[in-house]
């Protein structure tokens, strides 16, 4: 196929960028200009990244004898692709290629011979995602204007269905049609981008459903400035009508018409904004809560997600509990225990045998989000059979204290989220997380990996501390939650 030829201008693309310029120009131009203004991705995130560079690697090893490329200088890398090239090598690892300052790095090129190749795309999800076409199309491009013949794109990822140890870790999905019929807008939109590029000033690009597809940009703090904290954007499941208002320049709740007509979803929150007071579905609420029976124990359960399953029947990205914590009120005393797996070793077994020393047969067992424990525990009860009965009479006590806040306690204070860290300011604000180490689930995370990989001593103790401490402070915040919904 014949692309119109672009004129080279610097700065430079690449791969990432190209995807980036994609989502929005402003984004690619402070990525290129002004690097500084780009913050650097939470712990969190960051954990995904290596976790995704881990499965990365991985995927090299299904390739035996192939040759790797170093990354930098990418004058080297080029030279050395070339040199791999021209000895044949089958399987090349990160083959770098330019054209036109556009500079890509090909995760498997794969050699047919006769010049032609199939490109390689490794991802650690777990299906196709509509932004790996884009990624696959700009390696393409670069590639067949450097005079390589593209047999089949191909996009790598995790196989859903793999349970560790057995069947095919990894999916070959060949993504040549779709990524075809993409070819087209590639030089236009290399065209656009580094004409933007070009100038002195970043784009004066206006908000809208790309700041958060496909990835949250990392700019949203700069450009969302003008949003108040209540606004058109925390109307529960507005989806795209909130844009409509927004272009209606309706951006505060306040200027929302008087005749607004939400679904019965959302008109709570609109009527607790306009009243300042919660909306309260009493008679549901009471019935719902007479389902609790004493003794009531409050659960939660921590866990640490791993692209690579390492342990007996795990499927990628498995969340594996490796926490938990429950407080027992019963006749007005209120009891704590709690576990945490501090080895680096399959955390399953000893999480659930400790647990069911504590839950009983019987009681309430709150928790907020039913899905999240009820699922583990589930996978666990799949996976070590001998504890299913035990594990499926815990399921059958579970009690969802977050249904109140979806169904029949809504208070606008809590911005249209119902998630425990905005429920209970609003509710108990004497109790918080703010003086803690590890404030939410996704440092959790982080951290109890770190702890994992420490040799026993003041600083694995430390992080195992200020773990026990979130988790805690999860069910103590249910248990007052309670109180406040009974009292
Ligand atoms: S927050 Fe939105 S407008 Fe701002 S750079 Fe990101 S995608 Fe563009």
């Amino acid at each position: 196929m014949d692309y119109p030829i672009i004129e080279p201008k610097l700065p430079g693309l690449s791969k990432s960028r190209y995807c980036a310029g994609l989502q929005c120009h402003k984004l690619l131009y402070t990525k290129v200009h002004d690097r500084d203004k780009i913050p650097e991705p939470d712990a969190f995130t960051q954990y995904l990244f290596d976790q995704g560079t881990a499965a990365g690697e991985l995927a090299t090893k299904f390739f035996p004898g192939g040759t790797e490329i170093p990354a930098f200088p990418i004058d080297e890398s080029i030279a050395k692709t070339q040199a791999a090239l021209d000895k044949g090598v089958e399987h090349i690892f990160e083959a770098a290629f330019n054209f036109q300052n556009i500079h890509v790095k090909v995760d498997v090129l794969r050699n047919l011979g006769e010049n032609k190749f199939d490109i390689i795309e490794v991802k650690s999800s777990t299906r196709v995602k509509d932004q790996h076409l884009d990624d696959l199309a700009i390696q393409k491009y670069v590639l067949e204007n450097n005079d390589l013949e593209i047999n089949s794109t191909i996009l790598m990822h995790m196989n859903p269905d793999y349970r560790h140890p057995d069947g095919e870790l990894f999916i070959l999905s060949d993504e040549s049609e779709k990524v075809e019929k993409r070819m087209a807008d590639v030089p236009q939109n290399l065209e656009s981008m580094q004409e933007m590029l070009g100038q002195d000033e970043p784009p004066e690009t206006e908000i809208g459903p790309n700041c958060k597809k496909p990835y949250e940009c990392a700019l949203m703090k700069q450009c969302w400035q003008h949003i108040p904290e209540m606004s058109v954007f925390n109307i529960p499941n507005l989806r795209n009508a909130k844009w409509d208002y927004y272009h209606q320049n309706i951006i505060k709740l306040e200027d929302l018409p008087e005749d607004f007509i939400g679904t019965p979803g959302q008109m709570p929150f609109i009527n607790s904004f306009r009243t300042g007071k919660p909306a309260i579905d009493y008679y549901g609420l009471q019935k719902f809560m007479s389902e609790i029976q004493e003794p009531i124990y409050f659960m939660d359960f921590e866990t640490m997600q791993l692209a690579a399953p390492k342990y007996n029947g795990t499927k990628p990205w498995q969340q594996h509990t490796i926490q938990w914590s429950v407080h027992i009120l019963e006749n007005n005393e209120l009891k704590h225990h709690e576990f945490i797996h501090t080895e680096n070793s399959d955390p399953r077994e000893p999480f659930i045998q400790s647990l069911l020393e504590v839950l009983g047969d019987s009681g309430s067992i709150i928790v907020y989000s039913a899905p999240f424990e009820g699922g583990r525990l589930k996978e666990i009860a799949e996976a070590f059979p001998q504890y299913k009965e035990k594990i499926d009479n815990i399921r059958s006590r579970l009690w969802d204290q977050l249904v109140v806040f979806r169904k029949y306690y809504c208070d606008s204070k809590f911005k249209g989220s119902n998630s425990i860290k905005n429920v209970l300011p609003v509710l108990v604000p004497d109790l918080s997380y703010g003086d803690l180490e590890v404030q939410e689930g996704g440092t959790a995370m982080v951290e109890y990996t770190r702890m994992i990989g420490l040799p026993d001593g003041e600083e694995k103790e430390q992080i195992k501390n200020n773990l026990l401490k979130y988790c805690n402070l999860d069910t103590l915040a249910m248990v007052k939650i309670h109180e406040f919904l009974t009292d």
